[in-house]
């Protein structure tokens, strides 16, 4: 039986060709490309590391060196590409990294075969982006692929609510605020130039900010949640207000003694607000990253893609599959297969 060109498996490997995998460990396939750091298109990193070449973004290296502090830096099997810029692999095929809009480092990819045969993986991406990939066949991301998902409010006016409801709350205390990496800094972004009190964050976070700041993102200077500036700022002691910002493995917890709590994520409760409020001290705002279904639709046409593959492994992909089928003429959409890795041979 003919394999598909490309298709994910069930352990959410994105299989581009016969040689090339996203975002997962597949056995048998040489390459892995790693799109962005989060931890859903992490799976089985180290597996790959002592098996496959690793191609990723120059920021998603760097991301990943200040992240897990090990070898990464050193090793030769760990490759980081240029935006926009051909590589030629080994077994004849070139692969090609686009700016997905996401998070810092983060990459739509292509792989041309010497057929002339083009399929991607558009990663998880933000809409609209600057540029998209233009292929034969495409894996999307379908994490807003239920056509309920959809926003009815901007991410600029998202960010100025939440201004709002941190000047507000700081009147009252400290605020806390969770996001996910990526939306932390938009986060950050947002709050630096507008409010007058200290930010204060854990060693790791300041860690992954730098490398931010290291690219061009403008953030003003955030104290160490452990340092003596960073206990008295938090200390009851303390008479002045401040902010702390969490990410990933910082113990964020909704239920405070003191202060209001801020979750920044996509959830999609009500579409046409991008807050809500579930006590006078807990409130969440949608900020995200991501296309919502909308996006999702046009991104799909404007890759010029016949045959799509919905990654149904993270997410929606068989509602993204139905939905594309009956919008987009000429196009053939099937959610992914999920079967297990095995070698293409
Ligand atoms: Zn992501
Ligand atoms: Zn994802």
């Amino acid at each position: 039986m003919a394999l598909p060109r490309v298709d994910v498996f069930h352990n959410g490997a994105v299989r581009l060709g016969s040689n090339t995998v996203c975002d997962g460990y597949a056995e048998g396939f040489d390459y892995r490309v790693q799109t962005h750091i989060h931890d859903d298109h992490m799976g089985d990193f180290n597996k790959s590391k002592g098996m496959q070449d690793i191609f990723m973004s120059q920021e998603t290296k760097a991301l990943l060196i200040s992240e897990l502090n090990a070898d990464i830096e050193y090793r030769d099997n760990v490759i980081s590409l240029n935006w926009n810029t051909v590589k030629d692999l080994e077994d004849g095929t070139k692969l090609t990294f686009v700016r997905s809009g996401h998070m810092l480092g983060s990459a739509q990819v292509v792989v041309e075969h010497s057929d002339g045969f083009r399929c991607g993986y558009s990663g998880d991406f933000a809409w609209p982006i600057s540029e998209v990939i233009q292929v034969d066949e495409l894996v999307v991301d379908s994490t807003y692929g239920n056509p309920a998902s959809v926003r009815k409010y901007t991410q600029g006016e998202a960010e100025s609510r939440l201004l709002e409801i941190v000047s507000q709350r700081l009147r009252q205390g400290s605020v806390h605020i969770h996001a996910h990496r990526g939306t932390i800094e938009r986060v950050l972004h947002v709050l630096s130039t507008n409010v007058g009190v200290p930010i204060l964050a854990s060693k790791r976070l300041i860690g992954e900010i730098s490398v931010y700041q290291a690219n061009g993102f403008a953030a003003g200077s955030i104290i160490r949640i452990d340092s003596e500036e960073g206990r008295s700022c938090s200390s009851a002691l303390g008479s002045q207000s401040y902010i702390r910002l969490y990410a990933k493995g910082d113990g964020f917890k909704n239920e405070l003694i003191e202060g209001t709590s801020i979750s920044c994520s996509a959830f999609m409760t009500k579409p046409d607000n991008p807050v809500i409020e579930y006590s006078e001290r807990a409130y969440g705002v949608a900020l995200t990253n991501h296309a919502d279904f909308q996006g999702t639709i046009e991104y799909i046409r404007a890759t010029g893609a016949k045959e799509v593959v919905t990654d149904n492994t993270r997410s929606h992909g068989v509602d993204l599959a139905v939905a594309i089928n009956s919008r987009l003429s000429g196009v053939n959409a099937q959610p992914s297969s999920n079967l297990a890795a095995f070698s293409a041979g």
